[in-house]
């Protein structure tokens, strides 16, 4: 099975329950979700004319809609041989749930890795058992796709993005018919405004959720 990958790197993943653990990023090429304030516009299409080949994609100087298509294996060999020494790969988008992830997490688990799925819970999550999943659920987005209940189930930690009191309220409605008993719950404050912050500090203190507050963006890394 070939992912169809927009860029690959190593760095500290800055959200949620694995903030601070060194991580190889692998972005997936495809989003048709459509949330306003994506930072990633620049993975929603997957324009046949924009595939090169995997040398250009490890040089991009910024970010850009060209892709490559990558097995497992043959991302397994990248990450030796830029001597990545992080242990935990982060499958990210675009929306990484479009793909089979089964095939990937396998084998990234076979050679000794640990994974992380970061979706939009838009889609069915075909990931192995032992894969971490984290599920930022987006509600109501332009694309006109639903979160779906599975996803939340199989969820292991659920990061809302917030910024106003209406993102509680729908969180909270996801969260009615999930059993949240063995899962993490993150608030996110959306593009680092102080007021979705103060909102979202507010409400981990009520309800005892956590923050989650985009330490790379802090830091200005990637
Ligand atoms: S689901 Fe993620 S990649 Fe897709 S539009 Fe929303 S924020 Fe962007």
């Amino acid at each position: 099975m070939l992912y169809k990958v927009n860029e690959i790197f190593e760095t500290i993943q800055g959200e949620g329950s694995f903030t601070g653990v060194p991580a190889i990023f692998v972005r997936l090429q495809g989003c048709p979700v459509g949330c306003a304030w994506c930072d990633t516009k620049h993975t929603w299409l997957v324009n046949p004319e924009l595939e090169v080949k995997l040398d250009k994609v490890m040089a991009k100087a910024a970010d850009t809609e060209q892709w490559t298509s990558l097995s497992a294996e043959q991302m397994l060999t990248l990450f030796e041989s830029e001597g990545y020494q992080a242990r935990h790969v982060v499958i990210t988008g675009g929306e990484p749930c479009m793909y089979d992830l089964k095939p990937l997490c396998n084998t990234l688990h076979n050679a000794g890795y640990q994974t992380q799925i970061e979706t939009s819970g838009t889609f069915e999550i075909l990931v192995p058992p032992e894969s971490w999943v984290t599920v930022s659920p987006k509600v109501n987005m332009k694309g006109g796709y639903k979160v779906l209940q599975s996803a939340l189930d199989r969820a292991d930690e659920i990061k809302h993005p917030v910024a106003m009191d209406k993102h509680i309220e729908q969180l909270l409605q996801l969260l009615n018919d999930t059993d949240t008993g063995n899962k993490l719950i993150y608030l996110q404050p959306i593009s680092q405004q102080a007021k979705a912050t103060a909102l979202a500090i507010a409400y981990c203190k009520k309800y005892n959720w956590r923050l989650s507050v985009q330490v790379h963006k802090y830091l200005g890394i990637e």
